[in-house]
Parts: structure tokens; C-alpha cells; sequence
């Protein structure tokens, strides 16, 4: 038998838009949308043209594409001659080739919201479709609340819809648009709809309220949708949309579902992922499954060495065919196989004996607040010290920073410029003296100063962020401080260093010496230190 295929639907530009915190920029939207061509999504829905600013500069600047159809969004309209004034300009100033229409399903919504009879909202549906016919090569109609419109009146929804089919709509589109339906019951709807409207034009569109969006849409694909809607990384109002990330592997992976995106091209999946989060500016979530940092991460000892002998024990799939990739997690939860095989990764084979010697000698640094889960940088210096020998590169003699706080008559001023002096012996002894943003700041300019004479490499390196995190709280301020510094370099290159210390300043020049000397290590640098 031949596997039908399941076509992807990309709202991320449109229902993703609505994300706390998200604002796309007309540059944003047009690098996003060349990536899920690329990727072989087949539907983009770039926005509603002629609503903002950012949507109308979109399409009238939509990037050309080789695998993607173009959508714009847009709503019914009642008066007719309004909806081919619109359609019109949809199709000529913004060259747009297909259109979705979204459209009440739930007689709640018709008698409430638009405050119309439920004959008059099917006239609209009937209209609307059979005009954009006229424009547009597809049109889709979204079915809003049709789940809800469902269970309070059946017969009506499925009216609604039934005619959006028999206009001509190319997909209906069934919405969970509140998201509060759940998989049992959108698998059961999708069924007995599925005897009205040939499963060949129907769709799911799910938000992610309960947390089952994607677990709804698996039901509504069992049902026989052929049609997925979704947003990468699940963006989109309050808890988000069917996640594409997690969607479109399950559906080729597990399900064993034939889509557009072929194998080779799912191994795309984690950068287009990291892309998207990158351009607008959030963190990638660890957590996420297939494409987060720690969806193949193995910190407890057991798992570690189940991985090492067979990737299949504590995996459900390999990373690669995603684009993601393993990783042990070194803490003081994992045994003897995680360090080994983190050692082998360094390029260090140690016996069993220097084994329990680290083990021992890394429980000591972590009872002393050392966690070297996200700064891999200072534990291959912690590994290197204890099995090789790290060269010197330079020895502090002392520094002192001086950070200013002015009240003047009650009008307070607050000065963020902070001093530094440090004494430090690369080639000779050096005294340097350097203001900064901050405390932290001024210490790294003065340190760099000196350093940069006698390794210019070091001219290349910058830091990129800046954690600090109390470990004994109830100490209030005399509490324990672990600070951890991610750096970059002219490759593009990132690493993290750790720092511990009840003094936040002192940790973070441990943090911050180990983020050099890393660096210096990696360049093969020569020291300089007599
Ligand atoms: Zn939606």
C-alpha cells in the first residue's frame, strides 16, 4: 500500500507573531521563510497582508521559493463588493497566490461575536471561498472553534464546513483554536467529520493549552488529516501552537508518514530550530524534544555506560537524524563510565586507578560548589591539570577593584564606572590600572591590558555572557557564589569557564583566568611567563 503523505503547514510567521515577547522584523521574516523552504515545509503562512506594517512589507518583499507555497491570512468579509476590493489587493500589491480564510464554525461565536443568524454566517463562508476562487490558485478555509463548535452544536459546525468543501475550499481546516480539547475527543470529532468531508481536503490546526497539541494532532492524523499545521518551537499565544520540531520527526520517525521533508533534510531540524531562536532572540530551550541540548544528554551513571555499550538503551532514536548530538553530563550523579568515555572524548585513556583518583578529586570540587554541567571549558582544564600539564601563562600577584557609589544630598547618582589595579608577571612584572562597566568589567580590561602584549591572540576573545548564581541562600549575602562566564572567539567558537567563591569578585576572576587559558590552550600558544 502507499503511505499518503501528510503536507506540513508553517504558521510560525503568522500565529507564532503572536508570542509574548515576539516581534518579528520584515528582515527577520524573510530569512525565516528561506529556511523553511529550504527545509521542504509546504505550506508558509507569511501574515495578514494590509493588517500591520511588518506583514504588508513582507509580501510585497517575499523571498522567492523553490518548495514552499506562500499564504496570506485573512478573515471573511460580509459585504461583497469590500471582500473583491481585498482579495484583489491581496493578489496584486502583495502578489499573493493563496490564501487561508479564517471563519466562525461555532454558533456561539456567529450569534455572540458577529451577532449574525446562522444562515447569513453560511452565505458569508459560501461567498467568501467562491470569490477568492476567483484569485487565489489554493484557498484553505480555518475553521474556527470547530471543536468547540462541535460539541455545543454538531450539525451546525459541520454545516459550516461541509459548505467551505462544496465552495471549493482546497483544505478545511479544523481549529482548536482555545486548545482545551483532548486527544480521545479531537480523534473521535476527526473521525465522524471525516464522513462529511473527504480527508484528502481536511487539516489540524492545535494550540498547546492542555499541553496536548501535538499529541492532538497525532490523533487528528490517526483520524486521516492529511494536513498539519504547527510552528517551530511551538511559538504562539499563551502556551503555543503544535510544535513542528517535535510534529514533523514523530510523523516521519514514528508513524512512519511520508511528508515533503526528506531524511537527508531532517537533519536540518535542530539548526533551523536554534535559527529561529537565534534571529528573535530566545534562549533554546534544553528540554525540547529532538532538538534541545539535553534531549540526548546522559548524566546518571547507568544511562551513561547503557549509551556507551548501546546508543538504543536510553535513546529512542540517534541524535544525528535529527541534526542533534549526544552528550554526558560530568556531576557528581554519574559514575566511572561517564568520565571515561568524557575522557576518551578529550583524548585521554586513564586507568582504573587515576579514574577513581578524578572521580574522588571532582566530588571534592563539587562539594566546594564547582559544577561543571555548563562549563565543559574548565572541566577539560580540571582534567588537564590532574593528567597533563597545562602551561603558565601568567601569575597574579594581586589586584584590587574599587566600585563608587555617590549620594548627594539624598539625589542619588548612581556611577556604574568601577577601577581595577592588578599586578600580574608575564615577561616582567606589570601594574595596570583600568576603569570598566562594573566591577567585573574593570578587572577584565586591566588583565587584558597586560596580557594582550604578550598574547595579541587574546585581542580576538570576548565574553558573551555573564551568570551568577547564589549556592547558599539562606547565608543572604555572605552566601557561596558560583559565576559562570561564556566566551567567544573570531571563529565563532563558544565556550564556558566556572568560578566559585563567597566572593562574587573572586569567583569571577577564577572564571574568568580559567576563559583565557583556554583560550591560550586552544591556540597552541607558547608561554610567555620567565
Ligand atoms: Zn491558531
Amino acid at each position: 500500500m502507499i503511505k499518503k503523505q501528510i503536507y506540513i503547514y508553517d504558521s510560525t510567521l503568522r500565529d507564532g507573531a503572536q508570542t509574548k515577547g515576539v516581534d518579528f522584523s520584515v528582515s527577520d521574516k524573510i530569512a525565516i521563510a528561506k529556511m523553511l523552504d529550504d527545509l521542504g515545509i509546504d505550506y508558509i503562512e507569511g501574515g495578514w497582508p494590509g493588517a500591520n506594517n511588518t506583514d504588508t512589507e513582507f509580501f510585497k518583499n517575499s523571498p522567492r521559493l523553490k518548495n514552499s507555497k506562500l499564504v496570506s491570512f485573512g478573515m471573511t468579509y460580509k459585504n461583497s463588493s469590500v471582500l473583491k476590493k481585498n482579495f484583489n489587493e491581496i493578489k496584486k500589491r502583495f502578489k499573493s497566490r493563496n490564501l487561508c480564510i479564517v471563519g466562525k464554525t461555532w454558533d456561539f461565536q456567529v450569534n455572540k461575536a458577529l451577532n449574525i443568524t446562522e444562515k447569513e454566517n453560511l452565505n458569508i463562508i459560501k461567498k467568501n471561498i467562491q470569490v477568492a476562487k476567483n484569485y487565489f490558485d489554493e484557498v484553505l478555509f480555518d475553521a474556527e472553534h470547530f471543536f468547540d463548535g462541535f460539541k455545543s452544536k454538531k450539525q451546525y459546525a459541520l454545516e459550516c464546513i461541509k459548505c467551505a468543501n462544496a465552495s471549493g475550499a482546497r483544505w478545511v481546516v479544523l481549529c482548536d483554536t482555545n486548545g482545551g480539547t483532548l486527544p480521545y475527543e479531537i480523534e473521535e470529532i476527526v473521525k465522524e467529520t471525516s464522513l462529511y468531508i473527504p480527508t484528502n481536503n481536511l487539516g489540524i490546526h492545535c494550540h498547546n493549552d492542555t499541553d496536548n497539541a501535538v499529541a492532538n494532532t497525532i490523533a487528528a492524523v490517526r483520524s486521516g488529516v492529511r494536513q498539519v499545521q504547527g510552528t517551530f518551537n511551538g511559538l504562539g499565544e499563551r502556551c503555543g501552537n503544535t510544535n513542528l520540531t517535535s510534529i514533523i520527526p514523530t510523523l516521519i520517525l514514528k508513524m512512519h508518514l511520508k511528508t515533503s521533508i526528506s531524511k537527508k533534510k531532517l537533519r536540518d531540524l535542530t539548526k533551523v530550530s536554534k535559527f529561529i531562536n537565534e534571529r528573535l532572540l530566545r534562549q533554546n530551550n534544553p528540554s525540547m524534544p529532538y532538538v534541545g541540548e539535553s534531549a540526548f544528554a546522559h548524566k546518571g551513571g547507568l544511562h551513561a555506560s547503557g549509551v556507551k555499550k548501546h546508543s538504543k538503551t536510553y535513546e529512542h532514536i540517534e541524535p544525528e537524524i535529527v541534526g542533534n548530538k549526544r552528550s554526558i553530563i560530568i556531576s557528581d550523579q554519574s559514575g566511572k563510565s561517564s568520565l571515561s568515555i568524557k575522557l576518551k572524548e578529550l583524548g585521554f585513556n586513564v586507568n582504573k586507578n587515576k579514574l577513581d583518583y578524578l572521580i574522588m578529586k571532582l566530588k571534592k570540587k563539587e562539594f566546594e560548589g564547582y559544577s561543571y554541567d555548563g562549563a565543559e571549558a574548565s572541566f577539560e582544564l580540571f582534567v588537564m591539570n590532574e593528567l597533563a600539564k597545562i602551561p603558565e601563562y601568567f601569575k597574579l600577584k594581586s589586584f584590587q577593584v574599587i566600585n563608587e557609589f555617590k549620594d548627594i544630598k539624598d539625589n542619588i547618582k548612581i556611577n556604574n564606572t568601577a577601577k581595577a589595579n592588578i599586578v600580574v608577571k608575564v615577561k616582567k612584572e606589570y601594574i595596570s590600572n583600568s576603569i570598566g562597566n562594573g566591577p567585573v568589567n574593570a578587572l577584565d580590561n586591566a588583565l587584558r591590558s597586560v596580557l594582550i602584549k604578550s598574547y595579541p591572540i587574546l585581542k580576538k576573545m570576548n565574553l558573551v555572557d555573564y551568570k551568577v548564581r547564589i549556592l547558599t541562600p539562606d547565608e543572604g549575602t555572605k552566601a557561596i557564589t558560583r559565576v559562570i562566564i561564556e566566551s567567544t572567539d573570531e571563529n565563532k567558537n563558544n565556550w564556558s569557564t566556572v568560578g566559585v567563591s563567597s566572593n562574587v569578585i573572586n569567583a569571577s576572576y577564577i572564571a574568568l583566568k580559567d576563559s583565557i587559558i583556554y583560550k591560550l590552550i586552544k591556540a597552541k600558544t607558547k608561554s610567555a611567563l620567565r
